[in-house]
């Protein structure tokens, strides 16, 4: 592969270099940003290594412009910086990886295989693998040429699967690729799919796991074992919990880690597969270990044994019992006499390990058996130090809380050695220790969480026998001395600061408006930073992004005395407010033309101030701005009962720039999802009054709510309780203990792709402002809102006058572009949080909540004043073109969008018989028609 790679610093490029070329690669050396854009832009690099700090044009500008230029290969940035802010700087540049120096040689080359194996190779065009072919062109899949007859969707999963070999796919992004958004299947018909698929591979007389299940992830083809490619260990885990086997996961990276729950699973899974390593917790029963233990057999004869863990409790029958006969009891004393058979099953264990079980020792072993390197103890993804000096703070906040979940758990196990535990007190401790199971893997206490699942497992049993509550007196112990140690987190705190406050760039030449405006800031909670010219505000910006701008455009005494400073400035405008993501700016001008506004609007300012103004005045202007950006922010609402999670969950997402609303009472849900909006919901399984399912389910009957995505978060990972999150509608479910990366990829992912198919479900492809139908929904929610908080409502209807002749004299290429025009005039001139949408033709609708009729009509005159004042101007022609519109009220005229859309149309009609170029308000007597449009 070819890689660019823009680093200034010789030592550190040279490192790069070596290593990169140790992996066949070939690498480019650019020393500065500027030689680094000239040379992506001339040859065809399969990734691009860019350091930040970088001479001439940084490395984040560098990312920004190459993706507005539509550079699409896979950028990683080198960051010095170790700050939550400039990864996600990087990453909202358009990189699509970080690694903060001083970075790990091995972690930064798999990433880049990582991103490589995302770039599209050149395919054959008959798919192969192994002796199974698939031909795109005909549809044919054969295996030894014998032919394999699949469903259309089998073939489609299998193609799928066979065009990026590779790689894995989740099920939702299996979603993504082979269903269309209006028909989505569920998840569970996915798993479907995949098992039919499987079977119809097997009896063709492919290898029965073809198609492999990633734990965790997904599903991939099996990786084709050529002789050099070393296989993916694959670990079985019997007995264990989902949490503990996630979690090695992530330390072992690259291995395929499988959880049985059962005996009997685990001895499917060991009749079924071959394993790299197994591993086997006593009390597995029916069969139990000693029996399992035979099972674990190797296909070839030459091939090593394969190693085996085995976990027990030290004292208590530490190794794999014995089969008993039928009807026996198991001995519930010690026994410490061996038998032959015994010692037999004991052989085939390689090494012993005891309960409370050390995960970490845990790793380390199966590392060493299997000869593999483990990732950084938190997780595969690295820590985010940020994120980690916001779980110390949480942490700290709760710490006595947790350690009162322990107490009441060692006061059951107090009461159990007494004698006598009550039903109260052993309900109570269960659930604590549930709570506890769910919550201490987060604060990095993974081991905390596995000894309080052990606990809540023992629990279980309504009465405890002698052994079993020697083993929990050992488990509490345990779990004791874990909460006292205090998670690491908690001393390694001070990152940067959690709550940045919202940064405001001013450019401005004015001297005392900038005093005037440094004092008004920081009553408004916000900070500011002062540039007095174009080219040192382009500094700052690319040294800290603000969250908004504010540009003086006033043509004298401002800025430096350059004659082209309104020009450049219009040109930073339009850069920053259609970058990406795009940057908010509000224009101050000395004086307002009609032509100034519409020029500021056309580039994309969103407010336009005259001065004099008062410094609260732009104030208030920049804050209903930034609300404003804050509404098209992802906006995730989760519903949990413990405060912990909610905060954490908050604190996960906060850096991702995701607005969070936590409730924890379920009693309140209707109308904090109302209020909130929010484009995806968490919901806890277990909460009092209604649980999580019983929401869930509701939200899906209610048509306004229907399509809002739901994930669930819960401890319970039993396959009952999955079947029934994804029965009662949910999209997706992650499991506590929470693990930040993950929960975050997720909710990005999920993100991304009803962003996505909102956008083509949701918006008119000519004018881009929404469709019909969108309209509709967001007219519903509105008339929702005016009810419940008694406020009016604003419908319009607009229709362009005479566009017929637009059409017959300049031709639909021409009528469609006034129509892409005067969407985005729409779109520029109302508010973000109103209503702009395409009705049809050449017919649009406006909706303005809590604006009664007469403003509303105002509001719209002026846009048909605009109109006067410019004409349209598309290539070399300029049209005057002028439109009528209606307009009806909540709740007055109508109480539904239907009534509502009829008296406008008949205001509309009105005004078309009246002359055309106005705007009516519908009036219900039907004579006298109140009509605000000036005399023109
Ligand atoms: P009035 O002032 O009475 O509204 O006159 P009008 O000519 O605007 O109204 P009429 O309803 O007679 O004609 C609407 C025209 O809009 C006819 C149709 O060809 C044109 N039209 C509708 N949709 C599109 C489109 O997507 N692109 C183009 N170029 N023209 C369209
Ligand atoms: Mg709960
Ligand atoms: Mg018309
Ligand atoms: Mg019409």
């Amino acid at each position: 592969m070819r890689i660019l790679l823009v680093e200034d610093d010789e030592a550190i490029a040279q490192a790069l270099v070596t290593t990169l070329k140790h992996q066949n690669h070939v690498v480019d050396v650019a020393t500065d940003g500027l030689l680094g854009l000239e040379l992506a832009e001339a040859f065809d690099y399969d990734l691009l290594l860019l350091d930040v700090m970088l001479p001439k044009l940084d490395g984040i500008s560098l990312c920004r412009k190459l993706r507005t230029l539509s550079y699409q290969m896979p950028i990683l940035l080198l960051t010095a910086k170790d700050s939550t802010e400039d990864k996600v700087k990087g990453l909202d540049a358009g990189a699509d990886d970080y690694l903060v120096k001083p970075f790990d040689l091995p972690e930064l080359t798999a990433r880049i295989r990582a991103l490589l194996r995302r770039g599209t190779a050149p395919l054959p065009p008959v798919l192969e693998w192994g002796a199974l072919q698939l031909n795109p062109s005909n549809c044919d899949v054969t295996y030894n040429n014998q032919p394999v007859t699949l469903t259309p969707t089998e073939y489609r999963l299998l193609e799928l699967f066979m065009r990026n070999s590779t790689r894995v796919y989740s099920r939702s992004a299996i979603l993504d690729h082979l269903w269309s958004f209006d028909e989505p299947p569920s998840e569970d018909t996915i798993r479907a799919h995949i098992k039919g698929l499987r079977q119809k591979l097997k009896c063709s007389g492919a290898p029965a796991d073809a198609i492999e299940t990633v734990y965790g992830l997904g599903y991939r083809l099996k990786p084709q074992s050529e002789e050099k490619v070393v296989q993916t260990p694959r670990i079985l885990m019997g007995g264990f919990s989902d949490e503990l086997g996630f979690w090695l996961q992530q330390r072992l990276g690259d291995a395929v880690v499988r959880v049985t729950h059962t005996g009997e699973d685990t001895r499917t899974e060991l009749s079924d597969r071959q394993w790299s390593l197994v591993i086997l917790d006593q009390h597995l029963r029916h069969p139990g270990p000693a029996e399992l233990l035979k099972h674990i057999g190797n296909k070839g004869q030459s091939a090593p044994p394969i190693p085996v863990i085995y976990c027990g409790v030290k004292g208590v029958d530490s190794y794999p019992r014995a089969p008993l006969g039928k009807g026996r009891k198991l001995p519930e004393t010690r026994n410490s006499s061996t038998t032959q058979q015994q010692s037999e099953t004991l052989d085939r264990v390689t090494s012993f390990l005891y309960h409370p079980l050390d995960a970490e020792k845990l790793a380390r072993e199966v590392a060493k058996l299997l000869h593999l390197n483990l990732s950084d103890p938190q997780g595969s993804p690295k820590q985010d130090p940020t994120i980690v000096a916001a779980i110390g703070q949480v942490w700290e906040r709760f710490k006595d809380r947790i350690a009162d979940r322990v107490t009441a758990i060692e006061q059951a196990t107090q009461a159990l050695e007494d004698g006598e535990l009550p039903q109260e007190l052993h309900a109570k401790a269960k659930q604590e220790a549930h709570k506890l199971a769910g919550s201490l893997g987060t604060f990095g206490l993974t081991q905390g969480s596995v000894i309080a699942r052990e606990v809540e497992q023992l629990l279980h049993n309504p009465t405890l026998n002698s052994s079993q509550s020697a083993h929990l007196a050992v488990l509490v112990q345990a779990l004791r001395s874990q909460i006292d140690q205090a998670p690491i987190q908690s001393e390694r705190r001070g990152g940067t600061p959690l709550n940045d406050l919202p940064l405001l760039l001013m450019i401005e030449g004015d001297q005392e408006l900038s005093q005037q405006m440094g004092l008004e800031v920081k009553g408004w909670g916000m900070e500011v930073v002062n540039s007095d010219s174009i080219a040192s505000a382009r500094t700052a910006i690319a040294d800290r992004r603000p969250d908004a701008v504010l540009l003086d455009l006033s043509a004298q005494d401002t800025l430096t005395i350059n004659p082209n400073n309104k020009e450049e400035g219009l040109t930073l405008l339009s850069e920053l407010a259609n970058g990406f993501p795009p940057l908010p700016v509000l224009v101050v001008a000395d004086q307002s033309r009609v032509e100034d506004r519409l020029e500021v609007a056309r580039l994309g300012g969103r407010a336009f101030l005259q001065k004099p103004v008062r410094p609260a005045q732009i104030m208030e202007a920049v804050v209903q701005v930034l609300q404003g950006v804050q509404t098209t922010e992802a906006k995730i609402m989760v519903v949990d009962d413990d405060p912990q999670i909610l905060s954490l969950v908050k604190h996960f997402l906060q850096p991702w720039g995701m607005k969070t609303i936590t409730l924890s009472d379920s009693e309140r849900f209707w109308e904090t999802l109302e209020v909130s909006s929010p484009d995806l919901l968490i919901l806890d399984i277990e909460l009092p009054h209604l649980n999580g399912i019983e929401l869930c389910q509701v939200v899906r009957n209610d048509p306004r709510w229907n399509s809002l995505p739901v994930l669930f978060l819960t401890a319970h990972t039993g396959p009952d309780i999955v079947h029934q999150v994804f029965a009662a509608g949910a999209d997706d479910y992650i499991s506590k203990p929470i693990v930040g990366p993950e929960l975050v990829t997720r909710l990005l992912n999920r993100l991304e792709r009803i962003h996505l198919l909102r956008n083509m479900a949701e918006t008119d492809p000519l004018t881009g402002v929404a469709n019909r139908r969108k309209s509709i929904t967001e007219f519903d929610k509105f008339l929702h809102l005016c009810q419940l908080h008694g406020q009016p409502m604003c419908l319009a209807m607009l229709d362009l006058d005479r566009f017929k002749q637009v059409n017959d004299l300049h031709g639909h290429a021409m009528g469609d572009a006034v129509l892409r025009q005067f969407g985005k005039l729409l779109r520029n001139t109302f508010r973000s949080e109103d209503i702009v949408a395409r009705w049809g033709g050449e017919e649009f609708v406006v909706g303005m909540y809590g604006i009664n009729k007469e403003s509303g009509t105002k509001r719209l005159s002026e846009v048909v004043q605009i109109l006067h004042a410019e004409p349209f101007v598309i290539g070399e022609e300029r049209l005057y073109l002028t439109f009528s519109g209606g307009v009806a009220q909540y709740p007055e005229d109508g109480k539904t969008v239907d009534t509502l859309y009829r008296c406008a149309d008949q205001a509309l009609y009105q005004a078309k018989t009246a002359g055309r170029d106005r705007i009516i308000a519908y009036n219900p007597s039907g004579e006298a028609m109140a009509d605000y449009t000036p005399a023109s």
